[in-house]
């Protein structure tokens, strides 16, 4: 029989949204009248912006028709599609990307899983502590790591604990490390990192000649003048930094898949014996190995929300869920929970009263007040003692769920 790659094995199963879903069942089933309301999704809600609708109606339609018929599509996705990234969302801003940077892709989650592929398999990692679990898991099933410990950390990797006392905004590490993945804003803290804290990120990557992986999938949600929405806006990140970003939260398209990954044309690694390679290269060389486009239907749909009309459209969803976010902090804030987050971010981070588990408090919120969260635990050793909650449902189950917790 084939041998299979072992280092899956390391990974626990992914229990945290079965065990969940489990436990609502559960709560369900002995109590049929339950109003139970979810505020654990980490998916939208609402309707695709009706500018993204027509385009992909009318792209559709060319399909079907032999004069403007498409198939494959370049690997590196439709220029049309680069060049409207490359104007609004970084030469509008100051930032010189160009659209031979930017490669499309059908979702981030791909692009931070596969990056990793294009390193040494002796690169030395650092990850934020708690964040989205892919950055991680993807260098386990890669083999960078080695065994899972009970005090819930993989062994040779760095983490960077992200706490209420740092501000959520870890300080570079004593030690070298070779590839740093941060996420501003955060899933699940709902946190941001300033331009000094990014700054200072750039200067450790330059000193120990490291690459610093961005993921900026939650960009449009910053609301703060002074936050930056790209790893770009700040000096000298060009020459370390790969960015990630994706239609999915910023326009809803979750199901529909768009996403694409910025790798600066002078970025480069190294081989081991010290010759300078450029990254970008390397990733279009896996990409048009690997990988066919995503839909020209998609890259159509997404270009549409780079028209004033489209970000007008594209701001009233996230205005929608923003002011979610809203009512959940406040309303958390008013019963005295300590939160975080959800001003520049659709997650509100909350920490567990009277130090309670991740978990006692999951059971609690359902039991008592049949609201549904993620426990902070399954997003890293350091999210034990807290709870995501998300502006992603309806405003009237969040503003329910808030009337519930008040009374
Ligand atoms: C949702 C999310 C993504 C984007 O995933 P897609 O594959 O583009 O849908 C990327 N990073 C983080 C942190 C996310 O929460």
């Amino acid at each position: 029989m084939a041998k299979i790659n072992e280092n899956y094995l390391k990974l626990p199963g992914n229990y945290l949204f079965a065990e969940i879903g489990k436990r609502v069942a559960k709560f369900q089933t002995e109590h049929p009248d339950a109003k139970i309301i979810r505020l654990g999704i980490g998916d939208v809600t609402r309707p695709l912006p009706k500018v993204c609708v027509d385009a992909m109606i009318k792209a559709a339609q060319e399909l079907g028709n032999v004069e403007t018929f498409r198939g494959y599509g370049p690997e590196q996705g439709y220029e049309f599609l680069r060049e409207k990234i490359s104007d609004w969302n970084y030469r509008r801003r100051g930032i010189e990307i160009s659209a031979d940077e930017i490669f499309i892709s059908d979702g981030s989650k791909c692009d931070c899983g596969n990056i990793q592929e294009i390193f040494s398999l002796d690169s030395k990692i650092a990850i934020a502590d708690p964040v989205y679990p892919v950055y991680l898991d993807t260098n386990v099933m890669a083999g960078r790591t080695g065994d899972l410990h009970p005090n819930g950390k993989f062994d040779g990797v760095t983490y960077l604990p992200c706490t209420a006392e740092n501000n959520f905004s870890p300080a570079p590490p004593e030690n070298k490390v070779d590839l740093i993945y941060l996420c501003s804003p955060n899933n699940p803290t709902g946190t941001t990192l300033t331009k000094n804290a990014l700054k200072n990120w750039i200067d450790y990557a330059k000193k120990n000649n490291s690459v610093i992986l961005f993921d900026a999938a939650y960009a449009a949600y910053i609301t703060e003048e002074n936050i930056p929405r790209s790893i770009y806006e700040v000096e000298g990140a060009k020459d370390v930094a790969i960015e990630f970003r994706s239609f999915s939260k910023t326009a809803g398209f979750t199901g529909t898949r768009c996403g694409y990954v910025v790798i600066p044309k002078n970025l480069s690694g190294t081989t081991s014996s010290g010759e300078k390679i450029l990254l970008k290269n390397l990733w279009l060389r896996r990409q048009t190995t690997k990988f066919n486009g995503t839909a020209y239907i998609v890259q159509r749909g997404a270009e549409a929300i780079y028209s004033d009309e489209g970000q007008a459209q594209v701001k009233n969803l996230i205005d929608y869920y923003m002011t979610n976010a809203k009512i959940i902090r406040e309303g958390l804030g008013h019963i005295g929970l300590s939160v975080y987050g959800g001003v520049n971010a659709p997650y509100i981070w909350l920490k567990t009263p009277k130090n309670i588990s991740s978990w006692d408090f999951f059971d609690e919120l359902l039991k008592k007040f049949h609201i549904v969260g993620t426990p902070g635990a399954g997003f890293g050793p350091c999210g034990e003692g807290f709870l995501r909650l998300t502006a992603f449902g309806s405003r009237e189950n969040t503003l329910q769920a808030m009337e519930r917790l008040a009374e």
